[in-house]
């Protein structure tokens, strides 16, 4: 298992990006939009894994309602699973409450799920399987 991303939620990219920029000693890669998950992504590689930045692109998009109500800050943190069914089943059986019980399609066409906030010490938890 390794680290595949940590997404982090903003207010604004424009205010965001150019601070990680600084940051880092890198540009960010090319922004992207998620229509399903209402949000806009600003990519940095760091290693193996990578930071996205987070900014809603409607008022009821889950980063939005995560600013609102939390401020900006870390969102989620998304782990690589070599097979992304089976760890679903695992996690099902050993009681671990789930926010997708399925796998299902995220940004890059990539296979994703959620795991609720409350199983993990209050981290948002995605997992990703590997390709
Ligand atoms: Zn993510």
């Amino acid at each position: 298992m390794k680290i595949h991303h940590i997404g982090i939620a903003v207010e604004s990219l424009k205010t965001a990006v150019p601070v990680f920029e600084k940051l880092l000693g890198r540009t960010a890669g090319s922004e992207e939009v998620v229509e399903d998950q209402r949000v806009r992504i600003a990519t940095f590689a760091v290693g193996e894994s990578r930071i996205e930045l987070l900014e809603a692109t409607s008022t009821d998009s889950p980063i939005a309602r995560f600013v609102a109500r939390r401020g900006q800050g870390l969102h989620h943190l998304t782990l690589t699973v070599p097979n992304l069914k089976t760890a679903l089943e695992k996690l099902k059986r050993d009681g671990v409450r789930l926010i997708d019980r399925d796998p299902r399609l995220g940004a890059g066409k990539e296979l994703i799920a959620f795991i609720h906030p409350s199983s993990t010490a209050g981290v948002l938890i995605e997992l990703v399987e590997e390709r």
